[in-house]
């Protein structure tokens, strides 16, 4: 058992990026609305519940942030329960299937039925309005497996059944570990600002060149070897050869967004699947490769394709990276301008 979760945890992590359906859909909101929750509320939670649990913060805040990216990407389907915590269960998921209370509050009739609902803040009830019950009851069921790594791993498939929820499950309990904190925001222009460099929003136009897919993403025309920088924080989850996108890289960042940077002439040696990257951090330089077998270059002027996708739970939804990109970039010149005021 903990062979096969390590072995099928490596090949995702390793393997080539298979896309499940990818429909082309518009981003929801540029800019979600803050959630409520401070950070610091939130780490003084995942702190208490790793002591709880036996698990690491960093796994507790993991599990936490994939929630709260699956209700970011449906809102409808996975509301609020709590005032700021991630997890949505159904009410037969929190009672159990056969207890008949639906709204059981005992965590001992709650267990016996096999229901996952927990008392964490010790009132007496297993509440799932309460965000501490609910990261209880959620952090406790994964700990079951145990703490270590490969526990832990088992312990989230055990949960999810979905090894691309174990994959972002480990992904972001790694993008903390690295940086031992929660706030990881900020953003880069995906090439350095004020070089030379031209794009505009293609987003759906049929391909340029080969294939007949339409155009996820926005291309990024710019000379054979100029930097490409990662635009957030994340985790290197793709290196490798794929027949379109030629030399091509794929960050997951916090957000649950795969960033995907394609045609390039090579990577940063120094990178490493399962890596963590900072914004602005170069991966790998602008070049032409792509459309055939490993190696396949200049079918194309040289440059960049840079593509966001939003994992939904089961699937990847893409959406236009054209408006994000003109933002980053803003920001970036603003920055530039006030540091050399400063000087
Ligand atoms: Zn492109």
């Amino acid at each position: 058992m903990k062979k096969w979760i390590a072995a099928a945890t490596a090949s995702v992590l390793l393997g080539s990026y298979a896309a499940a359906t990818v429909y082309a859909a518009p981003e929801p909101s540029l800019e979600p609305a803050k959630e409520a929750g401070a950070l610091e509320v939130r780490r003084s939670a995942y702190d208490r519940l790793a002591l709880m649990t036996g698990l690491e913060w960093e796994q507790v805040a993991a599990l936490d942030q994939y929630e709260r990216t699956l209700r970011k990407a449906r809102p409808k389907a996975r509301p609020k329960l709590g005032s700021w915590a991630g997890l949505y269960v159904t009410p037969d998921q929190w009672s159990g299937y056969l207890n008949p209370d639906k709204e059981d509050r005992n965590s001992t009739s709650i267990l016996f039925f096999g229901g996952i609902g927990k008392d964490g803040n010790g009132d007496g009830k297993a509440d799932p309005t309460n965000d501490i019950d609910l990261l209880y009851s959620q952090a406790s069921a994964v700990a079951k497996m145990g703490s270590s790594s490969d526990d832990f791993l088992i312990g989230v498939w055990e949960f999810y059944h979905n090894m691309r929820a174990v994959q972002r499950v480990n992904q972001f309990a790694q993008l903390y570990r690295t940086h031992g904190r929660l706030n990881l925001e900020g953003s880069a222009f995906p090439v350095p600002v004020g070089t030379h460099y031209s794009y505009r929003s293609t987003w759906g136009t049929a391909r340029g060149w080969g294939g007949h897919r339409t155009h996820e993403g926005t291309d990024i025309f710019a000379d054979h070897g100029l930097p490409v920088r990662s635009t957030c924080y994340g985790v290197v989850e793709n290196m490798g050869w794929n027949s379109y996108g030629g030399w091509r890289i794929g960050i997951r960042d916090l957000d649950n967004r795969y960033h995907y940077y394609a045609h390039l002439s090579g990577f940063d040696k120094s990178l490493r699947s399962g890596q963590a990257v900072t914004p602005g951090q170069t991966i790998g330089w602008v070049g032409s490769s792509g459309y055939g077998k490993p190696g396949t270059s200049g079918k194309f002027p040289p440059h960049l394709h840079y593509g966001i996708y939003r994992d939904r739970g089961m699937l990847e939804w893409a959406f236009d990276p054209y408006p994000l990109l003109r933002q980053w970039e803003k920001a970036e010149f603003k920055a530039r301008k006030k540091s050399k005021q400063a000087k």
